[in-house]
């Protein structure tokens, strides 16, 4: 028995939400006795797999499966559900994961529970806690089916290392002409910025910041890191900031590897939101500031000094590693 993993890929790549689901389907596993098992479409190296708890991965390498295919996914996946006798499968919460998991939920039988937050509560029985109306509430949900599909929540669980001995195999898709009923042609992104969900760091600024024409060093900062950029909520609530970037228990949860704060008092409905990220970098010029409690490394001064020395170095940094 297994847990099956439906692994996210862009330009052939794994993402983020890859290791993050795989995170979460280790720690399943591990309350349920079973082993995780990961299926990859096309991807180039599925080696990363094996930091994050992935005891198997089935490899597809297949051109029809080139571009994300509702249908052709769910039918694969349904397949190496089968073959692997999974109970629990596992997708991420992205546009593309909520289009195929109900196939995948008609096809397999199975119960479906989007944004999933935590663990299931599998004692006599299989629950999970979700969000509700836009994150205002939580649910509670059983899944009373033999197969359960599980759909986490962006950046709810985080990253978590675990080491494994990862097993490779080759899979065929098993897909046919009539799984091609509808093709994406093409996909045109209207930015290449990063998105909170997808990045490895956010930049995040608070009030401490005065006002939206400060934001140049906050986008420049990010820009050096190939950082996402986010806010505190009274940044976005006053329009300094879109509300797209408001993190927080009130906004996006975030779980990069590295936060930095800059300008952010760490009141704690932020650091709700924030906690779960490995590594925060503190910017406050007021060394009682609530978030260098919570920080790994803190900056005690004046953003405005801070932040375009802190630019400077990495620009230098990378220019001598280049
Ligand atoms: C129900 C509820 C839900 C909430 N949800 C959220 C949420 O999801 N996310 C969220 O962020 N907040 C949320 N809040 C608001 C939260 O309580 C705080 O009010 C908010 O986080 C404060 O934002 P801030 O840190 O940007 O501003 P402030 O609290 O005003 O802090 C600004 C900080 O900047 C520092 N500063 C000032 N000048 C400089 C400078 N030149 N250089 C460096 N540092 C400087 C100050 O020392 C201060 O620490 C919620 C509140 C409630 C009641």
């Amino acid at each position: 028995m297994s847990i099956l993993v439906y692994t996210e890929t862009e330009n052939n790549k794994l993402k983020k939400s890859a290791f993050e689901v795989a995170s979460y389907a280790k720690a399943v596993a591990d309350q349920l006795g079973e082993k995780v098992v990961a299926l990859t479409f096309n991807a180039e190296s599925t080696d990363a797999l094996a930091d994050y708890g992935v005891d198997k991965v089935l490899e597809v390498k297949n051109d029809k499966l080139s571009k994300f295919n509702a249908d052709a996914y769910a039918e694969t996946l349904k397949n190496a559900a089968q073959q692997e006798g999974s109970k629990v499968v596992i997708v991420s919460q992205s546009a593309n994961a909520k289009y195929l998991a109900p196939l995948l939920a008609i096809d397999l039988e199975a119960a479906y529970a989007s944004n999933v937050t935590d663990l299931p509560e599998t004692d006599g029985g299989f629950s999970v806690k979700r969000t509700a109306f836009t994150n205002k509430a939580f649910n509670y949900t059983s899944l009373d089916t033999d197969v359960k599909i599980i759909g986490l929540s962006h950046n709810a669980f985080g990253l978590k290392d675990n080491k494994s001995e990862l097993e490779k195999v080759a899979f065929d898709a098993k897909v046919s002409d009539d799984n091609f009923g509808i093709n994406v042609e093409s996909v045109d992104k209207n930015t290449d910025k990063v998105s909170i969900a997808d990045a490895e760091i956010v930049v995040s600024g608070g009030r401490g910041l005065k006002g939206p024409e400060n934001w140049e060093m906050i986008e420049e900062l990010a820009e050096v890191l190939g950082a996402a950029t986010a806010c505190s909520k009274p940044v976005s609530d006053m329009g300094w900031r879109p509300h797209s970037e408001h993190v927080g228990q009130t906004g996006k949860p975030v779980a990069a590897n590295l936060y930095i704060a800059v300008g952010i008092s760490g009141a704690i409905q932020h650091l709700a939101g924030v906690s779960a990220s490995k590594t925060k970098v503190v910017i406050n010029n007021d060394d009682e500031a609530p978030f260098f409690k919570a920080a790994d490394y803190g900056i005690v001064g004046d953003a405005f000094e801070v932040v375009p020395k802190l630019i400077e170095k990495l620009k230098e940094f990378k220019a001598n590693n280049a």
